[in-house]
């Protein structure tokens, strides 16, 4: 299949294209265009997009190339449902996206050994951001054993592109909290994953923000970063393209 027509197959499951501001992780606050894809293979209580099961379209590289959202836009971030479900045609999107600006991607952090070396593949690791959920309550071993060799994989780019090594910023790991005891996991985690910034949000309606930061600096967690899932704030909870 030449390139043209390869960009023209309708492969990708999209769920909706907004602008709004990155709510979560390192670049928390910045303006950016989300590409929300459909599908997950996790089905977390607290899923705040569960819309993305069964509302979406089957779309090509170059329908979202040509959506004036995105033709306007230096910033995007790739999210879902979970992205690295899709199709194969989503690390050739990625890299388009890539020319254009910088990338971020959501990922729910399964089979991320996998799907970081397919992305490395294609794409350049200085035009994406990783932001990587460490999700507590489906850590089977599997999962950590992946999670632990994708890490790997990142440091060890990181290392041989001579990115500091003190902490790498083009991945963050992010821990939505329901209690204390996560909290002490996620600090654990944080020693086993050093040179990660590990980032806590409290779990809406579950703990309030107030309650995980105090917990954190009466435990002196200091390598854990406390933030508010900012969209939660900003907008309506649960509100849709925000
Ligand atoms: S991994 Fe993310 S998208 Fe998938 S069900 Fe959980 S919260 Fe929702």
């Amino acid at each position: 299949m030449g390139t043209s027509q390869y960009m023209k197959s309708k492969n990708l499951r999209l769920c909706e294209i907004f602008k709004s501001i990155s709510g979560e992780g390192l670049r928390q606050g910045v303006p950016a265009v989300f590409v929300r894809f459909s599908g997950c293979n996790m089905n977390c209580d607290y899923c705040d997009t569960k819309y993305h099961k069964y509302d979406f379209k089957m779309v090509s590289i170059d329908d979202i190339l040509e959506n004036e959202i995105v033709k306007k836009s230096k910033y995007f971030v790739i999210t879902g449902g979970e992205p690295f479900v899709q199709h194969e045609d989503i690390f050739e999107l990625i890299h388009q996206l890539s020319l254009l600006g910088k990338v971020e991607i959501e990922t729910n952090g399964s089979n991320l050994y996998s799907n970081v070396l397919n992305l490395y593949k294609k794409v350049n690791p200085f035009k994406v951001l990783l932001t990587v959920d460490y999700k507590m309550d489906q850590a089977s071993e599997l999962y950590v054993k992946n999670f632990d060799m994708g890490l790997d994989l990142i440091k060890n780019k990181m290392q041989e592109l001579g990115v500091d090594d003190r902490w790498f910023p083009l991945c963050c790991i992010k821990i939505v909290v329901k209690n204390k005891k996560e909290i002490d996991e996620s600090y654990e985690l944080s020693k086993k994953y050093s040179g990660f910034k590990i980032i806590l949000s409290p779990c809406y309606g579950i703990i309030s923000p107030t309650e995980m930061a105090e917990y954190i600096v009466d435990k002196e967690y200091d390598d854990l970063r406390v933030q508010v899932q900012l969209h939660k704030y900003l907008w309506e909870v649960n509100a849709r393209g925000k």
